[in-house]
């Protein structure tokens, strides 16, 4: 069962007119699409909410921060990630598709911020966890200047060197010499 005060409620606003919602959601990481994101901690949005100019039309503004931790792409060791991001939407009401016509909805271009309801209400935690998932980089960095791991021997050289780096160069440069022998020897 959703709990109602996770939910914005349209007719409330028709009646009352705009309404500032604001709250803390306890989020799973199961909840969200992929397993990366551990340590998760409650998830703050608030949201400010009124009619839009088209019938049926929502403007929903707000903000939604978290922390978590990340794994770093290129160590692999989770790092501490604090995401606070702001939203800008418009909610219609979802078009009924007939039973059977699989037809795709056309978005004109000025409407890619527009999301769909159904029903007279808004999940604030299917908006907080949207936000969770748009604030999560694509290739989340411990810091820009990680080094990774050793590709050879999978030694993190964040914090140790270890003996790998000389000799994958001697063999780059070994195979780079070889090259420039072929070339030569094509040439004369
Ligand atoms: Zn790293
Ligand atoms: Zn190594």
């Amino acid at each position: 069962m959703v709990d109602p005060r996770e939910r914005i409620n349209l007719d409330e606003i028709d009646k009352d007119g705009p309404q500032s919602y604001s709250r803390t959601l306890e989020v799973s990481p199961s909840e969200l699409a992929g397993d990366e994101i551990v340590n998760l901690g409650p998830v703050s949005i608030t949201a400010n909410v009124q009619k839009g100019s088209q019938p049926g039309e929502y403007l929903v503004e707000g903000s939604a921060r978290f922390t978590a931790d990340l794994p770093c792409s290129r160590c692999l060791e989770p790092y501490p990630f604090a995401s606070s991001s702001s939203f800008h939407l418009r909610f219609q009401p979802r078009p009924d598709v007939p039973q059977g016509e699989d037809e795709e909805i056309e978005i004109a271009p000025d409407e890619l911020d527009v999301e769909f309801y159904s029903g007279r209400s808004i999940s604030l935690r299917d908006l907080a966890l949207e936000q969770i998932q748009l604030s999560i980089p694509m290739k989340p960095l411990c810091t820009d200047a990680c080094l990774g791991l050793c590709p050879t021997c999978g030694a993190n050289r964040n914090r140790e060197t270890c003996a790998c780096e000389e000799s994958i160069v001697d063999a780059r440069w070994g195979a780079l010499s070889e090259i420039r022998q072929a070339i030569k020897k094509r040439e004369s």
